[in-house]
């Protein structure tokens, strides 16, 4: 179910960024799950394959790179590995003041896209950002 979600978030920032390159397809995405997302690599290109249908992202390979969970301990300031199911308390000390430092995020690191259409250049749009 979240993953629903997320994919749609995934794809508007695809779509966003293709149409600011002018690009006319999306060839790939590079995603970054982190592993402490719980998110399905196979849900998400599931949901992916079907909302990118009649967008300029169908058919884009969606390449997946897992980011290790990390967290920091305030305690005894040990960096630890951190891995689903999160052990709320640090491995070294006990102590509950973890902060996740790595892994908890997902995000489009980049994509790749087909701009060999002419850029005009006369519409008057601004470059975004
Ligand atoms: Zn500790």
């Amino acid at each position: 179910m979240h993953e629903l979600a997320i994919t749609q978030g995934i794809l508007s920032v695809v779509l966003e960024a293709a149409e600011a390159a002018r690009a006319r397809r999306v060839l790939a995405i590079d995603l970054i799950v982190g592993a402490l997302t719980g998110y399905v690599d196979d849900s998400i290109r599931f949901y992916f394959d079907l909302l990118s249908q009649g967008t300029p992202a169908e058919g884009a390979i969606l390449r997946i790179r897992r980011e290790p969970g990390q967290g920091h301990c305030q305690t005894c300031g040990a960096t630890f590995q951190a891995e689903p199911p999160l052990c709320p308390t640090c491995p070294f000390c006990d102590s509950p003041q973890i902060q996740i430092t790595g892994g908890a995020r997902c995000f489009v690191e980049r994509i790749e896209v087909d701009d060999e259409d002419e850029h005009t250049g006369s519409e008057g749009d601004p470059p975004g950002e």
